[in-house]
């Protein structure tokens, strides 16, 4: 994501519960790491914190280099940090042991060391909340599916009691190879809330993710539990849709078009972003890590097509100068597709 604007839409990937509105407490697992650093007998050590968690980064180092033998360097990754798709590839070749602190894992390797910090804050009042003000009761329609972040995981199984023991039926899957865990979601992929329940129950830290669950899921109720923030609401997906059929008009003027292919190692469509340009002759291909409206504005083409994290368009779209549009925005842009197919764009698999 971009860090244009202070003015940022609701689904601000700072919003995710990773901020730090509530200064909590992280477990970093340091005792693994010493662990894993002895077992390798390592020299280097990287480490990766996503966006809300950086300014910990030092302490953690601090911490570290009091636990480790006095040769062994530890570093930290300054990239930007979103997702578990965004390792830091050039720390990583260059450390005996990575740690990538804040996301669950979405492709296991020895390498790394993933450290998912759960979050301590006590899910249930809001739980119990949200069930009160926006569920239906069991007794009208005992089905909810419900989801969460990496961050509420560790409580997953007790809400699911929870909810069981008041008569609900609990309906839960894990997604895909994308996601590690049953009932996770991440910004692009909902398939864990493919289930047979028409509400989903959704608690975690902010609007990004119930947001980008509501424009995959319109037919579902979407009722977010936020224990961070202690509120109950339910995600009304009709901005971002507004904001989405507006890109898709101004884009159908554009005669030249830039296709981003996204770096990061678990962001990148390569065949989609292939087609495009092999099939219209006034789109080029732009190949880049982070994708922000400075990065593009010296190409000066009419649009893009983001081939990369579909939240860089939905969310901070219209902060680029020109339309930015998702693979399957651009095909109604270009007539191939009615306009009505337009629908939330998702990531699927890993690498
Ligand atoms: S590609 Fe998915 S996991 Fe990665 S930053 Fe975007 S929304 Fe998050």
């Amino acid at each position: 994501m971009s860090q244009q604007s202070s003015n940022r839409p609701d689904g601000d990937l700072r919003n995710t519960g990773m901020s730090l509105k509530h200064d909590r407490e992280w477990d970093y697992e340091l005792d693994r790491i010493v662990e894993a650093v002895d077992e390798r007998n390592a020299g280097t050590v990287g480490l990766q914190f996503p966006e809300g968690l950086k300014r910990r980064g030092p302490g953690v180092a601090d911490d570290l280099r009091e636990l480790l033998p006095d040769d062994v360097d530890v570093m930290i990754s300054g990239q930007p940090c979103y997702g578990a798709c965004d390792l830091d590839t050039f720390l990583m070749k260059r450390t005996d042991v990575f740690v990538h602190f804040g996301h669950s894992p979405m492709k296991e390797s020895d390498k790394i060391i993933y450290v998912p910090l759960f979050s301590n804050v006590d899910v249930f009042p809001i739980v119990e909340q949200a069930i009160d003000e926006q569920l239906t009761t069991p007794e009208e329609d005992p089905d909810v599916g419900l989801v969460t972040t990496a961050q509420h995981m560790n409580k997953f199984e007790e809400m699911r009691e929870y909810l069981e023991g008041l008569g609900y039926t609990v309906h839960t899957r894990r997604g895909d190879d994308r996601l590690t865990h049953e009932g996770q979601v991440l910004g692009c992929n909902y398939a864990s809330a493919e289930v047979d329940a028409d509400q989903i129950l959704y608690v975690g830290g902010g609007k990004f993710h119930p947001l980008g669950l509501a424009m995959e899921h319109p037919e579902k109720h979407v009722v977010i539990a936020d224990p961070v923030n202690n509120v109950v609401t339910v995600a009304d997906n009709e901005q971002f849709m507004k904001q989405r059929y507006a890109s898709v008009h101004k884009a159908m003027d554009a005669d030249t078009w830039g296709v981003i292919f996204c770096t990061k190692i678990g962001q990148g469509r390569w065949e989609q972003a292939q087609e495009i340009v092999e099939n219209n002759e006034d789109a080029y291909l732009i190949t880049m890590d982070e994708i922000t409206p400075d990065r593009l504005r010296n190409f000066g083409l009419d649009a893009y097509v983001n081939t990369g994290c579909p939240r860089i368009t939905t969310d901070d779209g219209p902060q680029f100068h020109s339309p930015m549009l998702t693979p399957g925005e651009y095909k109604i842009a270009i007539g191939e597709k009615p306009l009505d197919s337009l629908e939330f764009d998702t990531f699927h698999g890993t690498w």
